[in-house]
Parts: structure tokens; C-alpha cells; sequence
């Protein structure tokens, strides 16, 4: 190991430094879509703590931001998360206000300390220290901090496929790649597959009447109620044939009814309590593995919209559609190079073998595996039981751990060239 220097009197260091920067990031309000600030302060730190060029990926208004220290030519470890937060509710938090970070003992409070700001500093940092080793004469790292991770994946989206376009520019080889997604995993493990995440609204329509004579219309209403029936048939139809092997069950929960809608004039609008809805609206949310969620849910698409057709009765029609794009799952590849590279690290670091985490939600790493690069799910200082929630918090000691972590899995990614 070429970094063993870095015990004891760094480690102390860089959790002054992680404390700092951390508070610095927390301060700045990033909720998804509202990143542009957080992300000049991160501009402003790379100028004024490394020597290299950053660049911006912007499109379709998602911004994001990557840089890369050390030997381009090397084999190279893609460290990634998200700088946006999720919208908090200010008033449920009693330890500090989710934009003032407050230090208590090893915790630093404050909005996205655990999810994922906390984790972007650790990846920041190990840049920096990375940048000024020998191992840095052999290998790279590159840090690419993204946006609209808990709204709709956009920010990876734009830049996993930045990279895949302009391999040669960046002289990126992904036989030489390994990616790492960062989130709150704690440090003795790592999640190795995700299930795809798709939201769906089938909106249901009839035939407005006045109510005191049913028989003139078609309630959509009523219609709902034996839509919404059959649909734990359908998921039953789907665990019996579609049990994923790593991934489990699939789940389609219904989060959303609004029946009693009337569409008229182009507009859906609330129906009047004497009135027959035309109209009515069911969301979905769907998760599952493999070979559901291929090509954007094709296959789980046909099923379910060949489900509500024949579930509906005589003169109804439905239409089926996503709420906004699927994320597909991801599994990482546990005999591939990079998962053993990790649990290496992991069994080196702590004398255990590495704990495999599922997850149930769907991450950015379908992005980066749909790229081409060998990808680890999730792996990052903190705990996800602490994302989305008042007073959330992430520990220093740990956040500093991560940072000798990050800088250990490049030295043993190069090594193991
Ligand atoms: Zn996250």
C-alpha cells in the first residue's frame, strides 16, 4: 500500500478539513434543480486547492461539474455523487436549521451532510491528498459531482454519456475504469444491485352525466376502484414470473387516486360532488429487476398496459404512461475487477469481509454501467436510514475515513492493473 503515511496525524487533519468544507457546502442551499451556487463553490475550491481544469457538463439545465488529478494514462477511479438535497421540513429539526451545519462531538448536522454533500467532500478531499502521492505518477482520479440525482437522475444521465462521447479527449480507457457512486453506506460494505424505479399514471376515462341519473354516463370513479383491484393480481402475475434471482420480488404499490375529475375543454378539473367523473387518474410506483426494467421498462410497459386494457370494463379506455423517465436498475459485477478491488480495501481496512448491501430504490449507477464502466452502486460515509429526515447528520470520523478509503481503492485499482 503506498499510502499507510497517512494514518494517525492525517487523519486528524483531514477531518479539520472535512469539517470545514462540509459546513462550507451544507450553507448553500442545492435542493434538485437550485445547484448552480453549490456547484461555483466547488469551482472556487478546486482553483484555490489543485492544480487542473474543471469542467462544467451543462445540458438541458442540469449543470455539473468534474475534475481529474494525476497520470491520465494510468488506470483511472471515477468517484461520483450528488450535490443536490432533498427539500427539507425546517420545522422538524431541533438540533440546527437544515442550512446552518452545527458540530456536536464526531456529528456535523445540517441538510445533506449524510446525503450526499458529506460524501462529495470525502471524494473532494481524496482528490487533493490523491494529487500529491507517487501513486498520482500512475493513475487518476476523476471527481464528477452531479445534479437532479433525487429528482429524475438527469445530472448523471448527461454526464455518464459526457464520458462515454469523449473518451479520447479524456483519454478514458474503460478496461481501466472503475466508477464508485457514492451514498451512505457506511464503510465496511457496499451496495451491489439496485432495483429500476418506474412512476406511472394511468388516467381512466368515462362519461360525464348529472348524478341523479348514472345510468346516461360511465363513472370513472367506480372504474378506479376495480382498476386499482386487479392491479395486485397483476403484481402476484409478475412475482410468480419475474422474481429476480439477486434483485427479488417485483412491487407495485399504488401512491395516487384522484377520481373524481371531470375533463372538459381540454382541462381535467375536480368534479362537482352531483356530478359523474369522467375521469379519473391512478399512480404506480413500480419497482423491479431484471428483465422488467431493460430498455427503459419495455417489457414491464407492454405487460401492464395489455393488463389495464383487458382489466377494463365495456366503453372505458385508459391510457398508460410514465410520470417522468424510468431509471433502470443496476447490478454491480461482484467478480468483476472492481468490486474485488473494493472489498480488498474493505478487508485490508477493517479485518472484515465487505457487507453486500440491495437496495430498493433505483441510483445513478445504471448511468455509469450503461456507459461501459465497471461500476460499484453505492459506497460512501454514512447511513441511508439517516437520508430525508430532520436533523440528518453524518460523522466526521467517518467522513475522513472515507477520504484514506477512496485514495486506497485507486492506489489498490492501479496496483492491481
Ligand atoms: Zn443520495
Amino acid at each position: 500500500m503506498l499510502f499507510l503515511y497517512l494514518g494517525g496525524i492525517m487523519s486528524f487533519e483531514i477531518q479539520r478539513e472535512v469539517t470545514e468544507l462540509c459546513s462550507k457546502l451544507i450553507a448553500i442551499p442545492s435542493t434538485s434543480g437550485n445547484e448552480a451556487n453549490v456547484i461555483e463553490a466547488v469551482l472556487t475550491w478546486v482553483s484555490n486547492n489543485l492544480n487542473c481544469s474543471p469542467v462544467k457538463i451543462e445540458k438541458d439545465g442540469s449543470v455539473n461539474i468534474s475534475f481529474a488529478v494525476g497520470e491520465p494514462t494510468g488506470p483511472t477511479l471515477i468517484l461520483t455523487t450528488h450535490l443536490d438535497t432533498v427539500v427539507p421540513s425546517p420545522k422538524k429539526w431541533t438540533v440546527t436549521d437544515p442550512f446552518s451545519p452545527k458540530v456536536v462531538d464526531d456529528r456535523l448536522y445540517g441538510l445533506g451532510s449524510n446525503d450526499a454533500t458529506g460524501i462529495a467532500v470525502s471524494m473532494m478531499l481524496a482528490a487533493k491528498h490523491f494529487a500529491i502521492t507517487e501513486a498520482a505518477k500512475h493513475g487518476r482520479i476523476i471527481v464528477a459531482l452531479v445534479s437532479q440525482e433525487e429528482t429524475s437522475g438527469l445530472g448523471s444521465r448527461i454526464t455518464a454519456d459526457y464520458f462515454k462521447d469523449h473518451l479520447k479527449e479524456l483519454v478514458i480507457d474503460p478496461q481501466k475504469t472503475m466508477v464508485i457512486v457514492g451514498e451512505p453506506t457506511g464503510l465496511d460494505g457496499y451496495t451491489c444491485a439496485n432495483k429500476g424505479n418506474a412512476f406511472i399514471k394511468i388516467t381512466i376515462h368515462g362519461k360525464s352525466c348529472h348524478g341523479s341519473t348514472p345510468e346516461r354516463g360511465l363513472n370513472a370513479a367506480a372504474e378506479t376502484c376495480s382498476i386499482v383491484h386487479s392491479i395486485s393480481t397483476f403484481e402476484e402475475i409478475l412475482i410468480r414470473d419475474y422474481t429476480d434471482p439477486v434483485l427479488g420480488k417485483p412491487t407495485i404499490s399504488v401512491t395516487g387516486l384522484n377520481s373524481n375529475l371531470i375533463f372538459t375543454d381540454g382541462e381535467i378539473v375536480p368534479a362537482k360532488p352531483n356530478t359523474i367523473p369522467n375521469t379519473a387518474t391512478v399512480i404506480l410506483d413500480c419497482r423491479m429487476g431484471e428483465p422488467l426494467f431493460v430498455d427503459n421498462f419495455a417489457l414491464f410497459a407492454k405487460l401492464l398496459e395489455e393488463h389495464v386494457q383487458k382489466s377494463l370494463h365495456e366503453s372505458f379506455t385508459a391510457d398508460v404512461n410514465f410520470l417522468h423517465s424510468p431509471v433502470e436498475g443496476h447490478v454491480t459485477d461482484t467478480e468483476g475487477k472492481a468490486a474485488r478491488t473494493l472489498e480488498q480495501v474493505v478487508l485490508e481496512k477493517s479485518g472484515n469481509r465487505a457487507k453486500m448491501h440491495i437496495s430498493t430504490g433505483a441510483n445513478d449507477a445504471f448511468f455509469w454501467g450503461e456507459a461501459g464502466f465497471d461500476t460499484i452502486n453505492e459506497f460512501g460515509p454514512g447511513d441511508r436510514h439517516r437520508n430525508h429526515i430532520p436533523d440528518e447528520w453524518n460523522s466526521i470520523s467517518e467522513m475522513a475515513e472515507a477520504v484514506l478509503m477512496y485514495m486506497a481503492v485507486t492506489s489498490a485499482w492501479i496496483e492491481n492493473d
